[in-house]
């Protein structure tokens, strides 16, 4: 027999944990939609109602929803060999194919994959892996990474200690050890209080301030998103990751980029870092290697981080490091299927392309509110202000959050990142014109009617 609406919704209620959500009001009934089905950029919820999804889920439905495509990969490698593990030196087909495939779209010299099931472990195995090279090259005292005062790395506890937003954070105290944070390169609000380019991207000088105050020979690694997602869509100038490169080079410090978001098309290009022209020593990927059909991640290692590694003798000649679905065969069977299909359609030209459309569509509804538009491909933020001349913050920084809402209410999902006055949009790389046409016009709508409307404060 088949459940009613009401009644999944009722369940939902009183039995679904959620992520990120005050559990109290989920329980009493958050009007949040259910959805059933999805094609392109469309998702169908299960009373019926169609939205524009204008963040890709979480920032990862690449080739959008319903490929059939992925499916009969799925249902073949499911019939052919539902999994098999990669421990032990034991293999599968997919898991390789896929490593070789990851290694041929890479940034150079990044030819080494470690598979995980998301974004959190593959930061997990990317910290753990710069930390077990500078044991294997004789330096184990290099423990401390250094990450962003606003990154997201993920929540499992060293990609949560990794993470520099405090809300992520809080209230799961004690935190794993040997973590600092430095400020971001946030252009638009600059925490050292300067301005670009007149700065001299000090921030990046900030780094090495932290690695002479740690005593280099203390220092792993830094770890940084190319493009902070969660932290605002924060966007560095050019010369940021150059100077932060030769800083990690000066010092024997790994560069680890946080590629979850920014990979596979989303900013135009295979991996965000290539915008600014850097290899890194370790990529840590998840999201949008399967547009998010199944899960899976990937930590890929440069080629000189692997030799350290891959020495015959010495503590940590063992890799002693894995999780269960580590090269899960049908999820690495839809992630290549999907990767074809980002090449196959150029869907990082069409994320330029589209990105470009949406920024001037943006620009040219004039919206009063909105003081910043920023970031690379279809991983844009909209930052918004009381005044746009000033980039005074709102009364309320909750305006955002009223928009998201407002949105929904019209058929369009955007989201509103902390402190509640950024709206991401990041759409599934196939989104039409028409669609971002919408998305726009929604969103105009409902900037100007919350910073005109101000919900009436609590009693
Ligand atoms: N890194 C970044 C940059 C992310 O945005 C996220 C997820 N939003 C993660 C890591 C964590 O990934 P997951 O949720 O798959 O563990």
């Amino acid at each position: 027999m088949q459940r009613s609406a009401e009644e999944i919704k009722a369940l939902d209620r009183r039995h679904v944990l959620h992520p990120n959500v005050v559990l109290a009001d989920h329980a009493r009934g958050l009007p949040m939609p259910i959805m059933v089905e999805g094609q392109g950029a469309v998702l169908r919820d299960i009373d019926g109602k169609e939205y524009i999804d204008a963040i890709g889920a979480l920032w990862l439905a690449n080739i959008g929803y319903g490929r059939k495509e992925l499916a009969e990969v799925a249902r073949r490698q499911m019939e052919k060999l539902s999994f098999w593990s990669l421990f032990w030196g034991y293999g599968n087909v997919p898991a390789v194919e896929l490593a070789a495939r990851l290694a041929e779209i890479a940034p150079p010299g990044l030819s080494h994959v470690f598979f995980t099931s998301g974004g959190s472990e593959a930061n997990e195995t990317s910290i753990k892996i710069a930390r077990l090279y500078h044991v294997r090259r004789g330096e184990p005292s290099r423990r401390h990474i250094i990450g962003l005062a606003r990154a997201y790395h993920g929540v499992s506890y060293g990609a949560m200690t990794a993470t520099g937003l405090e809300t992520v954070r809080q209230n799961y105290e004690p935190y794993v050890g040997a973590f600092d944070h430095i400020p971001s390169a946030y252009c638009y609000r600059c925490p050292l209080g300067k301005a670009y380019p007149a700065c001299g991207v000090a921030c990046a000088g900030e780094l090495e301030r932290k690695i002479l105050d740690l005593g280099p020979q203390n220092v792993a690694a830094f770890i940084a998103e190319p493009i902070h997602g969660v932290g605002g869509v924060i966007t560095p100038p050019p010369e940021y990751f150059p100077r932060i490169r030769e800083i990690c080079d000066r010092y024997g410090v790994l560069f680890i980029a946080d590629e979850v978001i920014c990979g596979f098309g989303r900013t135009g290009t295979w991996f965000g870092i290539e915008h600014w022209g850097v290899v890194p020593d370790l990529i840590s990927a998840a999201k949008g290697l399967s547009s998010g059909y199944l899960p899976i991640g990937a930590t890929l290692v440069h080629d000189r981080v692997y030799e350290a590694l891959g020495q015959p003798e010495g503590p940590g000649a063992y890799f002693n490091h894995g999780f269960t679905y580590s090269g899960h065969p049908v999820a690495a069977a839809v992630a290549l299927e999907n990767i074809r299909i980002l090449a196959e359609e150029r869907l990082g030209e069409r994320a330029v392309e589209m990105g470009r459309y949406l920024t001037e569509r943006l620009r040219r509804a004039e919206n009063p509110y909105i003081g910043d538009i920023r970031g690379k491909g279809l991983m844009l933020g909209v930052e918004l202000v009381a005044d746009p001349a000033t980039g005074e913050m709102p009364a309320d920084p909750n305006v955002g959050r009223y928009a998201e809402a407002r949105c929904r209410e019209h058929g369009v999902i955007v989201r509103a990142l902390a402190p509640g006055n950024i709206i991401a949009l990041s759409p599934p790389l196939v989104v039409t014109r028409e669609q971002v046409d919408r998305i726009v016009e929604v969103l105009d709508e409902a900037v100007r009617y919350v910073f005109e409307h101000p919900p009436a404060p609590a009693r």
